[in-house]
């Protein structure tokens, strides 16, 4: 597919909307200076809809069809904060692919990121748009997240970007010992962000963060 993407961006999508949106994460109470790097140099704009471009650097969520969302780039900083504050993480599954933007922050902080998305389109989409930023770490893969991926496992972390009801037992299973998954459970009202480290086969410990709001973690695929 030949696309073309203004990676620098301009006006409301320049390098100055992506600073501002990096100072107010830092308000916010992001403190990982690894993760801030990482936003403030991810064009954020061409993973959304042009029409909807000028909006990228505020702390929005926002419509990438299919019922789905791009998350709120305070909400990527936080899990991913989360998700590398246990090093070393190489090694990392992401359930729910979706734009492919966090993927993005991910490839850039960890060696390989295994993204998995049940929406074809979707992941096509976001292919293109890794492509376009010369990122080549990152195994996308058309399936039933909540099923893991198998052939790849143990993973040093997972990063769950759907809300599931509860946690999905095969994830806990190709999480390596010492792993850290970050997940947010719970129906529609009331989702919980929850931050689990993998003690052993069968220890878990398992903190609540905050309060989220994710679409649902949903089983089978679309083509
Ligand atoms: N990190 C993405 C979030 C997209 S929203 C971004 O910032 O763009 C969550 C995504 O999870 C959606 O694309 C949805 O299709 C996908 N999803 C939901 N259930 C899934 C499952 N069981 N397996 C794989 N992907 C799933």
């Amino acid at each position: 597919m030949a696309e073309k993407f203004n990676l620098r961006g301009s006006g409301m999508t320049s390098q100055r909307a992506r600073d501002r949106l990096v100072a107010s994460l830092e308000a916010q109470g992001i403190m990982s200076t690894e993760v801030l790097k990482a936003i403030q140099s991810t064009p954020r704009h061409i993973f959304i809809d042009e029409a909807l471009a000028h909006g990228a650097y505020e702390n929005n969520a926002l419509p990438i069809g299919f019922n789905q969302t791009i998350s709120q780039p305070y909400i990527v900083a936080k899990m991913t904060e989360l998700l590398l504050a246990n090093k070393p993480v190489r090694k990392v599954l992401e359930v729910g692919t979706g734009s492919g933007y966090q993927t993005a922050i991910l490839a850039q902080l960890v060696d390989n990121v295994y993204s998995v998305e049940r929406i074809k389109p979707l992941q096509e989409r976001a292919k293109v748009r890794l492509q376009a930023m010369q990122i080549n770490n990152v195994t996308l893969q058309h399936s039933d997240g909540g099923m893991g991926l198998a052939q790849y496992a143990p993973y040093d972390a997972i990063l769950v970007t759907a809300a599931a009801d509860q946690v999905p037992a095969e994830l806990l299973t190709q999480l390596a010992i010492g792993g850290t998954m970050v997940i947010p459970v719970g129906a529609d009202q009331g989702q919980q962000l929850k931050l689990i480290i993998k003690k052993s086969a069968s220890n878990y410990q398992t903190k609540v963060v905050e309060a989220v709001n994710f679409v649902p973690l949903l089983s089978g695929i679309i083509s």
